[in-house]
């Protein structure tokens, strides 16, 4: 046996002594020794929306905003780096009531009214959302449309503990049992109801209660006292959390889950807080949001004070976490989609800007202070991870259960399983537009992160130890990876019984990654075509430079010839109006033809370089832009199998073409409207579907060596069949 092998026998059987000594200690002090919990939870708070770095730099967000209370946690407990959620607030907290990830409760979407699914999801234009849990959770399993489950705090109530709830629940839709927390598990219910934002934060407007709110479903019940006060929301819960540990019943634990209404919208000033941050120099939006967490902050250190004041903070585990991403995507001051950074999108993206959270834990005598645990996690873990923090060994509950304990990982007792997989599934459709928020399904394995887009198929894989950005698709350079990825997603999809949408042009549900992955990319190359926020200068040189900043496409080959061909660079870019393109290409012998009439025949019968674009695989249509050395063009339209138009011109006010030669090869420089390929029905979501070639003539024009991004699925030189096209994805 090496001395590794027995470091790790004597590991196992110290844990299993622990074990034992703590069951002892359990059996005889059980009744007495139960430490209080306190969850806080914060609504839509981002990664970086705090003066603690949970990155491996300090953010100019970390310097950004005051929050010293959670700092002293970060300092007397453990900070998690990568604690991840889901990118909405009703999954993340079904997941965390329930233990159950999202694709399998099926709360995929937020909830609000009762048996409604949201107006973006029944109005989108392509894919036909399945019916979700509109419901929420219910501890009562008659009620359709929802998850039935033994909330956590339930179990806990049911073990001895006192359990508080304060501030917003949205657990389930209005008139459904768990619309109130007293029906899943609370014994106290401050401020919590259906809805997931308050109407008002102010005292001033009664929470949304005062008559000018009229029907609003927002307005927070429960804090009358607090009406006509100059009181911020955040404060009215927290001293009315405090009161309910002051009238608690002290010889049994508690519960307190205090779940912020903050720092959801509407953002509106906290003026304790407000006027530090204009004098920052932010403008006023965002200095409401920074005073809106500063706010949630004191409210931290009100609660970790009255534990202090009262002797039970060495009895009492807090842990701290948010329900999803940063809002990016829209009602923020700055620029859309960068409050997370470096983590990319916000709220409602599968990127990391909308999943990974602000996550912390005080654990007196458990978890050594100002302790960093880096691997990965998600909000379902919580619920077998608190019961486990309780001592509580056995439950039985309806629900198929997700989550993993971390306790003992936290705790450095075992080491958590290598190839652990988290999943993400949204067939659903959120209010807001960003990156990376359409229908998905996702999976992260170690540091890979596969993203599967409904809509187009399309597939992103990351590697977050190397890009936590989310810049370089690896999708082409790492295809195995993807493969195996997309089975891993597909195999958990289907024993979860997850939802698909479908489309609704064809009445087809979205396949399964893994089956979408074999029919079609493996055969299928991908360029990402890059957005440009500046209009490029097309003048047949290519030195606009923002081509610096285009994906590079070198891969080009002979696919019917057994010789290397001579170079050819495809790059494109785009913008709000148009995609541009330029080929370079290397060519020392440049065959111009001259002996036609028109233009348009020269070109086809010279040197030249070619997109080819399709609607669809049954190309009906399918258009050609076959563009020479001299910038001309041949254009037709054509309907598989080669019925081709040659009279069909593209409109010319749409298209621009311009070209240089040398000694070394050729330039062809162009643009294309956004306007004429919509019309031509050529954008398909993110993708166009797009055949890249050139015509290589040698031997003074006598003869033509065909070139091609793609291995066309044909014996003889032949590009107008599918098979020849790629993908061109439009980054969002
Ligand atoms: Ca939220």
């Amino acid at each position: 046996m090496s001395s590794l092998q027995c470091s790790r026998v004597c590991f196992v059987l110290c844990a299993f002594l622990l074990l034992l000594s703590c069951q002892t200690r359990d059996l005889i002090q059980e009744e007495t020794d139960r430490p209080n919990i306190i969850l806080f939870l914060v609504d839509d708070m981002g990664w970086q929306d705090t003066s603690v770095p949970f990155w491996k730099e300090t953010t100019k967000y970390n310097r950004r905003y005051r929050t010293p209370n959670m700092e002293r946690l970060a300092a007397e407990g453990m900070k998690f780096t990568q604690a991840y959620a889901t990118p909405v607030c009703s999954p993340s907290r079904i997941s965390l009531m329930t233990g159950m990830n999202a694709a399998r409760h099926r709360v995929t979407n937020w909830t609000l009214d009762k048996n409604q699914m949201k107006t973006p999801e029944i109005n989108h234009p392509d894919l036909q959302i399945p019916m979700w849990n509109v419901n929420g959770m219910t501890p009562d399993s008659t009620i359709e449309h929802a998850a039935y489950a033994k909330s956590q705090p339930q179990v806990l109530k049911e073990e001895g503990y006192h359990t508080i709830h304060a501030g917003k629940a949205h657990l389930g839709a209005k008139s459904t049992p768990a619309e109130n927390p007293l029906n899943i598990g609370f014994n106290v219910n401050i401020a919590g109801h259906a809805a997931g934002a308050p109407a008002s934060y102010l005292g001033e407007d009664h929470f949304g209660n005062k008559a000018s709110f009229k029907s609003s479903p927002w307005k927070v019940p429960g804090l009358d006292k607090y009406h006509g006060e100059d009181v911020f929301l955040t404060e009215a819960i927290t001293q009315e959390a405090i009161r309910a540990l002051d009238e608690r019943d002290t010889t049994t634990p508690f519960f307190l889950y205090m779940s912020y209404y903050g720092v959801h919208t509407p953002i509106m000033a906290d003026r304790r807080y407000y006027q530090s941050y204009l004098d920052q120099g932010l403008d006023t939006i965002e200095a409401r949001y920074a005073s809106m967490v500063q706010a949630m902050d004191k409210s931290v250190g009100d609660v970790l004070g009255y534990l202090d004041q009262h002797k039970i903070a060495e009895e009492t585990i807090i842990l701290f976490m948010s329900d999803n991403g940063g809002l990016s995507a829209h009602a923020r001051g700055g620029v859309a989609h960068t409050h997370n950074e470096p983590l990319r999108s916000g709220k409602g993206s599968i990127y990391e800007g909308g999943i990974r959270e602000p996550m912390i834990i005080r654990w007196p005598g458990q978890l050594a202070a100002g302790s960093v645990y880096d691997d990965y996690l998600i909000i379902e873990d919580f619920y077998p991870s608190v019961l486990e923090m309780a001592g509580i060994k056995h439950i039985d509950v309806p629900q198929v259960m997700d989550g993993l304990s971390f306790v003992s990982h936290i705790k450095a007792v075992t080491a958590p399983p290598a190839e652990r997989s988290l999943y993400w599934h949204y067939p659903n459709k959120w209010g807001g537009t960003c990156p990376g928020c359409d229908s998905f399904s996702a999976i992260r394995q170690g540091d890979w992160k596969l993203i599967y887009f409904h809509l187009d198929q399309r597939f992103e894989l990351y590697d977050l130890k190397e890009d936590i950005s989310e810049q370089s698709n690896l999708i082409s350079i790492y295809p195995s990876q993807a493969e195996s990825l997309a089975a891993d997603l597909t195999e958990y999809l289907v024993i979860v019984d997850a939802q698909m949408p479908t489309y609704k042009f064809k009445q087809q549900a979205v396949p399964w990654p893994a089956d979408s992955w074999k029919s079609y990319h493996k055969m299928t190359k991908e360029y990402t075509v890059k957005k440009v926020s500046k209009a490029l200068d097309i003048n047949g040189e290519g030195d606009d430079p923002q081509w610096e900043g285009a994906t590079i496409l070198r891969d080009f080959s002979y696919p019917w010839r057994d010789e290397d061909a001579p170079s050819t660079v495809f790059r494109a870019l785009y913008d709000e109006a148009y995609l541009y393109f330029i080929y370079h290409v290397q060519d020392d012998e440049i065959h111009v033809e001259q002996s036609y009439d028109t233009d348009k025949l020269n070109a086809v019968y010279s040197d030249r370089v070619e997109i080819f674009l399709k609607k669809s695989d049954a190309m009906d249509p399918y258009y050609s832009l076959e563009m020479d050395a001299s910038s001309r063009l041949y254009d037709s339209k054509g309907k598989f199998y080669r019925e081709i138009d040659g009279d069909w011109r593209y409109p010319a006010d749409e298209i621009t073409i311009k070209s240089s030669m040398d000694d070394e090869g050729y330039i062809v420089e162009g643009k294309i409207s956004m306007r004429s390929l919509r019309e031509f029905d050529l954008i398909d979501g993110q993708v166009i579907h797009a055949g890249l070639y050139r015509g290589n003539y040698v031997n003074g024009g006598r003869d033509t060596k065909w070139i091609s991004w793609i291995m066309p699925d044909a014996e003889q030189p032949d590009f107008h069949i599918p098979s020849s096209f790629g993908r061109l994805i439009l980054e969002p």
